[in-house]
């Protein structure tokens, strides 16, 4: 087997991924997926984000004229915010994730393996460390005692 290398935990930085809204039941696969890549997971939350979130998440795409479309998709139901911790993880994910669209992402990709087309393509990875502190802060964060960002506002039965 290749010799593993190993990091010291002061070379590690973090990054913020959010799994999109897809069924919950396939969200077991995509950590499964996290972890064999070697990241930890350092935070974990399920959050229903506002549209001004969105618009900051995507503060890239000002001129595209799906950013409608893509809005309302991100805010149509529940997300799984992560922090996920590893060297130089913030490339290392969006390298996990593949290309935009599922049909030009490299096989074995996050996005290549369970993406169904250019909006439905599974999670989000932050491009910069600085965005990626940004968003943890907003999505994480806590104000006057309550999370910043909610749950959805109902509830499955959990049955055994
Ligand atoms: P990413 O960094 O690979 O997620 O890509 P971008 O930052 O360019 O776009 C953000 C998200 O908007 C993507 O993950 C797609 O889900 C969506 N998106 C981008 N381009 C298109 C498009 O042309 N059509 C649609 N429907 N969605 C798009």
């Amino acid at each position: 087997a290749p010799a593993t290398k190993r990091t010291l935990f002061k070379d590690v930085e973090s990054t913020f991924v959010m799994i999109k809204p897809i069924p919950r039941s396939a969200h077991g696969k995509i950590i499964t997926f996290i972890m064999n890549k070697g990241f930890r997971i350092v935070k974990i939350r399920n959050g229903k984000i506002s549209k001004d979130f969105a618009m900051e998440l995507y503060s890239n795409l000002g001129g595209n004229k799906n950013l409608p479309v893509i809005v309302d998709y991100i805010t149509s139901d529940e997300v799984l915010g992560l922090e996920l911790a590893g060297p130089r993880a913030v490339q290392a994910f969006r390298e996990c994730l593949g290309a935009t669209d599922p049909a030009d992402a490299a096989p074995g990709t996050l996005r290549a393996l369970f993406g169904e087309n250019v909006l439905r393509n599974v999670a989000h990875g932050v491009s910069t460390p600085a965005d990626a502190a940004k968003m943890i802060d907003k999505f994480f964060g806590v104000e006057n005692g309550n999370p910043k960002i909610p749950y959805r506002a109902t509830f499955e039965d959990c049955t055994c």
